[in-house]
């Protein structure tokens, strides 16, 4: 329990709800779920989200906005993709589930297709998925397919309601299948696309193995590579469809999830507690943007900015592609000259070295900032800068190094390895 500003105790779901202030609640879907597993150490990110602040429209005010997102274009194209493959009782999805699936061929009955409630609110959505998942798991026989269920994964102690794009329940198991607008060109997808859809699905297979947990009335296997047997388990395997050749046509490709199931359910489960890093943060703090009648905020930036900064941050450049303060972050880790600027293998490699400045000095042979377990990273910079400095002299004359007569300023530099500018 917290206090609030009046001196009485409020729930952490209350302070959330202070935290976001009067903006609508931006709900966590598997796409950001997979982006916070990716960075588990980053506690403004989890309260953020937690709280169910919009990101983009805090990095908005803060003067650093994101291209962030989907495309509206894609967005369009999976829509209409996705309506086409619906048309008709389902036919055309039909098919690559008989095919990859095993679902009885065309003439025969056609799978069921319950009402999930989809105007109803998340958590009615939910507790309706549970139910109907259940009742079809307790029949082996019947194949039954969920459209747009809608699952609850409770992550570092708030819920998350997910909505995969299909569920397919049969023999006491369910798969899931994902609907993606990316193109398959002759076989061929492209890896990135496809290794952020398994992220994404492994998210779901993750929520409905605590479901099956929860409808069992057995705790969820905390090792990241257990198998779930219970009624109404996913598969680890999961069925992408795709449109092939830039048709409407589908075309589908099963995808075995384990490996993405296991770092998103160790990484997930390393997030601190919502209720800790409430109790961290400075009374009075809201990310609240403070919108006039119009919708246009008020809120100074300035004072937003120090509500930012108030949760500590842990950048790395793979933030400017998966988070929607990237820019400020960015721009924060370069003002404070720390090394994470520069990405998590350099930062490895510094040791106890923390700031751009410190290992400059390091290269150039000083190591009064540098104690423990960074006098060997030090030497090793004192090392390559001398390397760098012999093999620029051993130049003829008249050829100079790329960055001039300072070896270590051009490796350390302030634009770091993601480039200057946004
Ligand atoms: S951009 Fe900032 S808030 Fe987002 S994950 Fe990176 S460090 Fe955290």
């Amino acid at each position: 329990m917290n206090v609030s500003l009046f001196g009485q105790t409020e729930s952490p779901l209350q302070r959330l709800a202070e935290l976001r202030g009067r903006a609508p609640q931006r709900s966590l879907d598997a796409r950001a779920l997979a982006a916070l597993a990716a960075n588990p150490g980053c506690r403004r990110r989890a309260l953020l989200d937690a709280a169910g602040v919009d990101k983009a429209a805090v990095a908005g005010r803060l003067g650093r906005p994101a291209p962030f997102g989907q495309s509206p274009f894609a967005i369009t194209r999976g829509n209409v993709f996705e309506a086409r493959l619906k048309e008709d009782g389902y036919a055309a999805l039909l098919e690559p589930l008989r095919r990859h699936l095993g679902l009885p061929p065309e003439g025969a009955e056609p799978p069921a297709v319950p009402d999930l409630l989809r105007r109803a609110t998340p958590a009615v959505r939910a507790e309706r998925t549970r139910q109907v998942l259940a009742e079809a798991a307790a029949d082996p026989a019947a194949w039954t397919l969920l459209d747009h269920p809608m699952l609850r994964l409770t992550v570092a102690g708030s819920p998350a309601y997910l909505e995969p794009d299909a569920l397919v329940v049969h023999g006491g198991r369910c798969t899931v299948v994902e609907i993606k607008s990316f193109p398959v060109l002759d076989g061929t997808a492209d890896p990135a696309k496809v290794g952020a859809a398994a992220r994404q699905a492994a998210v779901y297979v993750l929520a409905l193995q605590q479901t099956a947990a929860e409808l069992a009335g057995v705790a969820a296997s905390a090792d990241p590579y257990a198998e779930q047997a219970l009624p109404g388990s996913p598969e680890p395997v999961v069925l992408l469809v795709c449109p092939r050749d830039f048709t409407n046509r589908p075309t589908a490709a099963p995808v075995d999830v384990r490996r993405e199931l296991a770092t998103t359910r160790r990484q997930l489960a390393r997030l601190t507690r919502v209720e800790e890093l409430l109790a961290a943060l400075p009374p009075g703090t809201t990310f609240d943007l403070e919108a006039d009648d119009s919708g246009a905020p008020t809120r100074p930036p300035q004072e937003l900015a120090a509500a930012v900064e108030a949760v500590p941050a842990a950048y790395s450049p793979d933030c400017i592609s998966t988070c929607e303060l990237g820019f400020h972050c960015r721009a924060q880790a370069r003002c404070s000259g720390v090394v994470e600027q520069l990405g998590r293998g350099v930062r490895g490699e510094l040791g106890a070295i923390r700031t751009v400045g410190a290992a400059l000095a390091a290269a150039a042979g000083a190591t009064g900032d540098v104690d423990g377990d960074g006098d060997d990273a030090a030497e090793r910079l004192a090392y390559a800068a001398g390397l760098r400095a012999e093999a620029l002299a051993a130049l003829p004359a008249g050829v100079s190094g790329a960055s001039g007569a300072s070896g270590a300023s051009g490796a350390f530099g302030a634009s770091g390895p993601d480039g200057g500018g946004r």
